[in-house]
């Protein structure tokens, strides 16, 4: 399988935070200002590595949906070809080690995710039992 994109883990992450392209475009506001539609635009290139995303749109997206610096830094590094250990990602909500999906569990606590397979987490593996 090839190696995940950036722009399709950024993807992945916006998805699994239960946004839309539109839904993110009405939360961030880049500089210099963009019309929401051009936002919009912008949010599908990059989510097709069509385009490149400054580091503050990817700070600017970073509070709108998590995800994980490292985890995006590395993908970026092997698409320019950088020969390394690639971080271990599920394949249908992008969480990693690092950003892992977090079950609000009364009484007990924060649970997190675990490994079902090599690229399919726990809470992905059953659908609802996460939030
Ligand atoms: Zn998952
Ligand atoms: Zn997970």
């Amino acid at each position: 399988m090839p190696p995940l994109t950036p722009g399709a883990y950024l993807k992945m992450r916006r998805c699994a935070a239960g946004l839309s392209v539109a839904d993110v475009a009405a939360k961030i506001a880049t500089a210099p200002r963009l019309a929401e539609h051009a936002r919009a635009e912008l949010i599908d290139l990059i989510e097709a590595d069509a385009a490149p995303a400054s580091f503050e749109t990817i700070v600017v997206l970073s509070n709108v949906y998590w995800f994980d610096f490292d985890v995006l830094a590395t993908l970026v590094r092997a698409a320019l070809g950088a020969d390394l250990k690639l971080p271990r990602i599920c394949r249908i909500c992008g969480c990693s080690d690092r950003d892992p999906c977090v079950q609000d569990v009364a009484l007990v606590g924060q649970a997190v995710c675990e490994w079902v397979n090599v690229d399919l987490c726990s809470s992905c593996a059953t659908p609802g039992a996460y939030a």
